[in-house]
């Protein structure tokens, strides 16, 4: 501070360029956050990120060891809670929890979501598996928004997020299960967004390409029976267009924070795409 003064600066200044960098650090001071599916993955990165922002962070997910060991590594402002996502009491269960955990919900990240081994071919197609992921991917998102909603409404504010991805937007071949559930997020998330928009709540969701997650190399494993776990992240990794960098969870972790913060103040009912520039090349690909 001394020596900034012997440069010239006024105290104000100092104090107001403190501040700015205050903010930039703890983007979320005084939030509470449900995440679910934060056992591991994009949600446990973006818990972490929320924490480091000052959030308090509930972690909902159906693993319970791995949930309370993530929980447990993230420290005192995470706390776990089992829930199955497809069981909607699960996820009122989860909000009554964390109201009464923190008396406050404030953004709500419907993120758990499965792949399915589909069959290369429609016609081959297990509608029981098709009814399995879409109550997970799609029926747990809705009744995530519905039973925050409830409480979010009365407060006159919060930020709902899901996690959708590029297959709900493009397709991809043997992925229509997947595909028709991603679908469904986005088309969740600008008709929710529409009718919040009058209590003040915004929902937004995420599109991300192929992260390095359990749940991607678990897919590449089937794909690439037999290669070791090391070459499939590699390969999941340069599944991008962008020279020069992976993608990693905490490139979601980045946007989920920018959506739930006051800095996505008027960004409602908004799909926001990080893929490397995937979609934007496969579109001029003749
Ligand atoms: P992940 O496997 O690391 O994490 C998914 C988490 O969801 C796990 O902890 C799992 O236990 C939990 N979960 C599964 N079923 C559940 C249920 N019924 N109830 C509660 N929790 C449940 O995978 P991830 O990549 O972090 O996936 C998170 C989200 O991101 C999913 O919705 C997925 O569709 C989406 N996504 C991932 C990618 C990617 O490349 N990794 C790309 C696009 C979209």
């Amino acid at each position: 501070y001394s020596s900034l003064q012997s440069e010239g600066l006024e105290k104000e200044s100092i104090f107001s360029d403190f501040e700015v960098l205050h903010a930039h650090t703890a983007r979320l001071e005084g939030k509470v956050a449900l995440i679910t599916g934060a056992a591991s993955g994009i949600g446990k990165a973006t818990a972490s990120k929320f924490i480091s922002n000052g959030a308090k962070v509930v972690i909902a997910d159906i693993q319970q060891q791995l949930g309370q060991v993530t929980a447990y590594e993230l420290g005192p402002n995470a706390t776990f809670i089992a829930c199955d996502v497809s069981k909607e009491s699960d996820i009122s269960n989860a909000v009554d929890f964390t109201i009464s955990k923190h008396s406050q919900l404030d953004i709500m990240y419907a993120n758990a979501g499965v792949a399915c081994n589909t069959p290369p071919s429609i016609v081959d197609l297990d509608l029981a598996v098709f009814d399995r992921v879409m109550n997970i991917n799609v029926r747990g998102v809705i009744a995530g928004m519905k039973h925050a909603s409830r409480v979010m409404i009365p407060r006159k504010t919060g930020s709902i997020l899901c996690t959708a991805s590029v297959t709900g937007l493009m397709g991809g071949l043997a992925q229509h299960t997947y595909s028709v559930s991603k679908f469904a997020v986005i088309g969740i998330v600008k008709s929710v967004a529409a009718e919040l928009s009058k209590h003040g709540i915004r929902v937004n969701c995420i599109s991300p390409f192929a992260i390095p997650t359990p749940f991607v190399l678990e897919e590449m494993s089937r794909i690439f029976p037999g290669v070791d776990i090391q070459r499939l992240i590699e390969i999941t990794q340069n599944a991008g267009v962008l020279e020069g960098t992976n993608c990693e969870p905490n490139d979601i972790a980045n946007a989920a924070l920018y959506l739930a913060s006051d800095d996505a103040k008027y960004v409602s009912g908004h799909n926001l795409v990080v893929d490397g520039g995937f979609t934007s090349f496969k579109t001029l690909e003749f």
